[in-house]
């Protein structure tokens, strides 16, 4: 068994016989209308193609977690109508299993230490040059960076189709654990991918970009890499994109009818005007068996 192979030993992964899809919040606020997309984006595309949905609470970051925020998160994916297909996994529990995929790329020279300060690389024009590359040094107080061998400068995108992806941002040797201890997003999120079988990320436009990374380290683990489908993100009309950082506010959990419908409008699908007065089960199965994946606007941010 060679090196790479033996990393699929690591994360066990599941045939790709059919169709996985998820959703990935962070519990650091609660759920806006931003997220309801990309949520119900993921769940009617795993659900029109008769497949699993997944939830995955990214709580990795603890620092930034809302306490008590995974579980509203989950009551109000409830009250939307949108219930997962397996228990939900938390990135909490996974540590063992990052550390594993860590101590194989370590052992593989495919990753490498890095003390440079942020200050340092910004100096340096913001882009990691890979100043620490083939200094062999100590782990103490280091970051862990990958080395970069397979770099994504573009990929094909389900919704917005070619993405040209920045050179230097491609190419660089990114952070795969923190210099604070933490695992790094990108390294979490693709270990996940693996472990769970998922066929197709469905998201919003952030995470256009780290996408290429995120290429970058399936490829790096010998794994199957999913389909990438990104959905338009919704922008307040200052321009700023409505996230949890920009505390927009939470939908409303008691009626959740009409951000239901507005999403629905948001993502180009046309809910008859009948649907206003359903359940949100109704609306649901109405949004199922009616969905039209291609009648997503190619927008990457639509003001609302
Ligand atoms: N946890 C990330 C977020 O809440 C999403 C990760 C992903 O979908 O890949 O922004």
């Amino acid at each position: 068994m060679n090196s790479l192979q033996s990393l699929q030993t690591v994360i066990p992964g599941r045939p790709h016989t059919s169709y996985r899809g998820r959703f990935a919040p962070s519990p650091s606020g609660l759920l806006h209308f931003g997220s309801l997309v990309a949520a119900l984006a993921s769940f009617l595309q795993a659900k029109s193609k008769q497949g699993k949905w997944l939830v995955r609470i990214e709580d990795i970051d603890k620092p930034r977690e809302l306490i008590g925020a995974d579980k509203e998160i989950l009551k109000t994916l409830e009250a939307y109508g949108l219930y997962w297909d397996e228990e939900v996994l938390y990135q909490s529990n996974q540590a063992e299993l990052y550390n594993e995929v860590l101590n194989h790329l370590q052992h593989n020279q495919l990753s490498y230490n890095c003390h440079c300060t942020r200050a340092q690389i910004k100096q340096s024009g913001g882009v990691y040059l890979g100043t620490c590359k083939d200094l062999n040094l100590p782990a103490e107080g280091a970051a862990i960076r990958l080395k970069n061998q397979f770099p994504y400068t573009e990929f094909i995108d389900g919704l917005q189709g070619k993405v040209i992806v920045n050179s230097g941002l491609a190419k660089e040797d990114f952070i795969i654990h923190r210099r604070d201890g933490l695992f790094a997003y990108q390294l979490a999120v693709v270990v996940d991918d693996i472990y769970q079988g998922i066929t197709e990320v469905v998201r919003g436009c952030d995470l256009l970009e780290p996408t290429a990374r995120q290429l970058t380290l399936f490829k790096t683990l010998n794994a199957h890499q999913p389909n990438y489908l990104h959905v338009p993100l919704a922008i307040t009309e200052q321009g700023y994109k409505l996230s949890k950082q920009n505390a927009a506010p939470a939908i409303d959990n008691n009626n959740p009818q009409p951000a239901l419908i507005q999403a629905l409008q948001f993502l180009g699908q046309n809910p008859e005007p009948a649907l206003m007065k359903s359940s949100v089960d109704e609306i649901i199965q109405w949004a199922i068996s009616n969905w039209q994946v291609n009648s997503i606007p190619k927008k990457q941010e639509i003001m609302l």
